[in-house]
């Protein structure tokens, strides 16, 4: 087993019951509460949305959610690994929940047609004019985690133990959790027992969550590689080595490392996502430069594909006839690196549990993992290995997504110009979700 300590944890998860009592007034008061608190949430969304910030630039996001932390009761740490926010509540004896919600936004120009639609425009970090759009859901999970707050410390006398409310910047670029966790956050402050998030979905109704065991999301590369020649005229070949010919090599070899070199069971991609090379019809170019994206659950398929990238692009090299000093240069951007998510069988069983229990069966889809990555697994890469569980929350409205199905038109995905969550029902649903995980696991 990979991970021993998971089985201890999970007779350690799996001990309480995992179902509510729904007959004591818990869910209506729940219900009741989010009814209360909803107006002055859907003003907050509405504010985060409107006026949305760049990774590492969330310092107005950053100091809304700590006020509102603040407001609930919490003790709240500011600029903690760059624009990081921290809020604890403690309540007595018992285990330590970290609950975590991202903070940034991404570079797109919002086309929803929104009444309260991003106009906003931002000079980023490199000093280039970029428009800025939520166009991740991020200020539903900040709404969503504003209310879970509000939610717990006013019941207090339901549960026991400590709450982490972490809201990590830069998600988006993969380095915000990685910044908390350097600046100390399991030493500085109570560790947790568990970590668990939300996200939202664009394919899913509003109203629904959905949960898968184990790996949820991926392993995420950056690559690039500098494919070398030697220039000269476009009319005399045979006195260069040409490096598009060799990059076109390349980008084809490189696509039987998934085909044939991996195990058909075990998911990998390999994206040359850019290519670059020449200035002009009749030149023959120095260099190429490529960009690829690779994704993979397990580390062993990560340093595989790894490995069978540099091994390639040296083979095609060396076959092309470029001399010892003029091998491809390969960088894998290491500081860009976000390991896999993996979801702790036995928390995730738990969580889905409580959530059944509250919104009903039907409501707790089964979903699929994605290639797509989430930095929230590094809340469970330190030493401790901290059980995670991420699951999804249904965004769209349904009858946005039955239409979809009867007429085969895409949904807008995450990251589009046009993706529109309903605030109302996602909303509500993501507080009642967040907060029947939390009154479970921390349970009396
Ligand atoms: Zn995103
Ligand atoms: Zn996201």
């Amino acid at each position: 087993m990979k991970h021993p300590t998971r089985l201890l944890l999970a007779a350690l998860v799996l001990a309480p019951a995992s179902l509510l009592p729904a007959a004591d007034g818990l869910h209506d008061l729940v219900a009741n509460k989010v009814a209360a608190e909803y107006p002055s949430l859907e003003v907050l969304y509405k504010d985060l949305h409107t006026h949305p910030e760049l990774s590492l630039m969330e310092v107005k996001t950053a100091a809304k959610i700590a006020g509102e932390l603040r407001a609930a009761g919490f003790e709240v740490t500011e600029n903690f690994g760059g624009t990081g926010i921290v809020g604890v509540l403690k309540n007595g004896p018992g285990p330590t929940l970290l609950i975590r919600t991202d903070l940034d936004a991404l570079p797109v120009a919002e086309e929803t047609g929104l009444p309260y639609a991003s106009t906003t425009r931002v000079t980023n970090l490199a000093g280039q004019e970029v428009p800025v759009m939520q166009a991740c859901g991020h200020d539903i999970h900040m709404t969503v985690f504003t209310g879970t707050a509000r939610m717990l410390a006013a019941m207090q006398d339901r549960w026991s133990g400590t709450v982490l409310f972490v809201g990590q910047p830069a998600e988006e670029i993969g380095v915000g959790a990685r910044a908390m966790l350097t600046a100390g956050l399991y030493q500085k402050f109570p560790k947790p027992d568990y970590a668990i998030a939300l996200h939202d979905s664009a394919s899913m109704p509003a109203g629904t969550v959905g949960t898968v065991e184990g790996y949820i999301m991926a392993n995420v590369d950056t690559m690039d590689i500098t494919v070398r020649g030697i220039g000269g005229h476009g009319a005399y070949p045979q006195t260069t080595k040409d490096p598009i010919v060799l990059a076109a090599r390349i980008v084809g070899a490189l696509q039987t490392i998934v085909s044939r070199e991996t195990r058909p069971v075990e998911p990998a991609v390999v994206t040359v996502g850019s290519i670059h090379g020449g200035t002009k019809h009749n030149i023959i170019p120095n260099e190429v430069k490529l960009q690829l994206t690779l994704r993979s659950y397990s580390d062993g398929v990560r340093q595989h594909t790894i490995e069978a990238i540099r091994r390639i692009c040296r083979g095609e090299a060396i076959a092309a006839g470029l001399p010892d000093d003029l091998m491809p240069v390969i960088t894998v951007k290491e500081e860009e690196f976000t390991p896999s998510t993996y979801n702790d069988p036995a928390l995730t069983r738990r969580v889905r549990g409580a959530l059944a229990a509250w919104l009903g069966a039907d409501q707790v889809l089964s979903v699929d993992p994605e290639m797509g990555g989430e930095d929230f697994s590094q809340f469970g890469r330190t030493q401790d290995k901290v059980p995670l569980c991420l699951f999804r929350l249904g965004a769209v409205a349904p009858e946005k997504v039955a239409e979809s199905q009867r007429t085969g038109v895409p949904l807008p995905s995450l990251h589009s110009s046009k993706f529109a969550p309903v605030p109302e029902p996602t909303i509500k649903t993501g507080i009642t979700a967040m907060t029947a995980a939390a009154l479970d696991l921390l349970a009396k």
